[in-house]
């Protein structure tokens, strides 16, 4: 069996399925919440290094700005689409409800393989890209960040170009996940992956996982290396669990007895690639996602667990550090087999989280400690995580038993983050 993957019929689907539990929620605002409030595309020359010249096309949708500016990843990506970035951009805008900042959603993408190119023609394709966006972004329009292939460097390059369009004014905030030294937060590079071992922390904790008390002892595989897998991998280890497969896009490793993760490091920055380290074994990507363990996490790319390969998953939990890596078929199948989904829209929200504090840092002219951060975030999670849960177990009891297994984690946590949209909507009203 196969499925269409349509990123955005897959977001509309499970806002419908979500907005129908939220009682009272008139039909004007599902039509509002479904589409962005403002998408652009933007194609625009960059000269090579060869002297060529290339044309790239570029995408930065704000989907809300009811809770406040735009906030969002951009990512570089040979399969970035508009629909992608359109349905991550709505995803962004529940997200940063369930953690309670003040922003909208918004995402941005370049459709490029940042793999085969320079790093001055990287800093070319950014520079061009944020000045072909102009005012649209900005500290209280819309907040661009890292995501997939794009990092603190490419976030200096953001604020450069901006700061250089902006002179005279303290542009800081326009843009967050940037280096320590140009007003990035302390903890902004590992705070995904922090925020999401809280996250685990805390659902365990609440029961959500039966045959799962703790971190500690768990066998853990985990798709992608990169700035969300890499550090999760080490901060799962110091909890106790045990690392028995990690991949990136070359290929996965796998290890019974657990992973030497300095090796893999080591071994990735030499040859390019996690595959060959020493003392492990090979496994493809398509193969690391049936591997028995208790906790599945992909942190890499979108739709990898598909209804073509759902049946082979053997775990007792996923852990969506990535943004949508569950297909809605693959999610049913998920739910009838009883394994536990910890939704993106959780999972991976302690990257916006420090993103928020960076932004309140910039503006306030002031540096917060690590252990405040981290202190800071770890509370935001917990409470993000038990409001989800409270709401999962509340809308379970409120429906006949044969329709329960129809309610997760994902539709729970929709359900809380339209409520709160839906209510400043109302409260701020209709302009005009
Ligand atoms: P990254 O670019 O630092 O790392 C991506 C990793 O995925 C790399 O190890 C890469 O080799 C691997 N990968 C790429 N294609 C793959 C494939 N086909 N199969 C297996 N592995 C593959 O990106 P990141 O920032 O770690 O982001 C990873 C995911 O987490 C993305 O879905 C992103 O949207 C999400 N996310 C990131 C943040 C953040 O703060 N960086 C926040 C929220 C969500």
């Amino acid at each position: 069996m196969t499925e269409e993957i349509n990123l955005l019929q897959f977001a509309h689907d499970r806002f419908d399925e979500a907005a129908a539990y939220v009682p009272g929620l008139k039909q004007g605002l599902v039509e509002f919440f479904k589409v962005p409030a403002r998408s652009i595309t933007v194609c625009f020359p960059v000269m090579m290094d060869d002297g060529s010249v290339e044309m790239f096309h570029g995408y930065r949708v704000l989907h809300s700005r009811v809770l406040g500016p735009g906030k969002g990843g951009i990512r570089f990506h040979p399969e970035v689409t508009g629909a992608e970035v359109v349905s991550l951009a709505a995803l962004m805008t529940w997200k940063c409800a369930i953690v309670d900042v003040p922003f909208g959603g918004a995402k941005g993408g370049v459709r490029c393989d940042p793999k085969k190119l320079s790093e001055e023609e990287l800093r070319r394709v950014t520079r061009r890209f944020i000045s072909e966006l102009g005012d649209n972004i900005g500290p209280h329009t819309d907040i661009p960040a890292p995501d997939l292939y794009t990092d603190e460097h490419t976030m200096a390059w953001v604020f450069d170009t901006y700061d250089m369009l902006h002179p005279g004014e303290s542009n800081r905030a326009a843009v967050t996940g940037k280096p320590v030294e140009l007003g990035g937060s302390l903890g902004r590079r590992g705070a995904t992956a922090r925020g999401c071992l809280k996250a685990m922390e805390r659902f365990i904790e609440r029961g959500g996982i039966p045959g799962l008390s703790a971190l500690a002892g768990a066998r853990v595989v985990i798709q992608g290396f990169g700035k969300v897998g890499s550090v999760l991998a080490r901060l799962l280890t110091k909890s106790g669990a045990k690392v028995i497969a990690l991949s990136d896009s070359g290929g996965g490793v796998c290890a019974e007895g657990g992973i030497d993760l300095a090796a893999v490091a080591a071994h990735k920055r030499k040859y390019g690639s996690v595959v060959g380290t020493p003392g492990t074994g090979t496994v493809t990507n398509d193969d690391l996602i049936g591997i028995e363990c208790d906790i599945l996490v992909p942190a890499a790319i979108g739709s990898v667990i598909r209804v073509d390969n759902v049946d082979v998953v053997n775990t007792k939990m996923i852990v969506e550090a990535a943004n949508g890596p569950i297909t809605p078929q693959a999610d049913e199948v998920l739910r009838a087999n009883n394994i536990a989904v910890l939704p993106d829209i959780i999972a991976n929200a302690g990257g916006v989280t420090v993103s928020y504090f960076e932004w309140v840092q910039n503006l306030s002219h002031d540096q917060w400690t690590l252990e405040a951060i981290n202190r800071r975030l770890a509370e935001r999670m917990t409470n993000a995580v038990d409001t989800v849960f409270d709401k999962f177990q509340a809308l379970q009891q409120s429906v006949p038993s044969e329709e329960q297994s129809a309610i997760d984690l994902r539709l729970a946590a929709l359900t809380v983050a339209i409520e709160r949209v839906a209510k400043v909507t109302l409260q701020r009203g209709i302009w005009p």
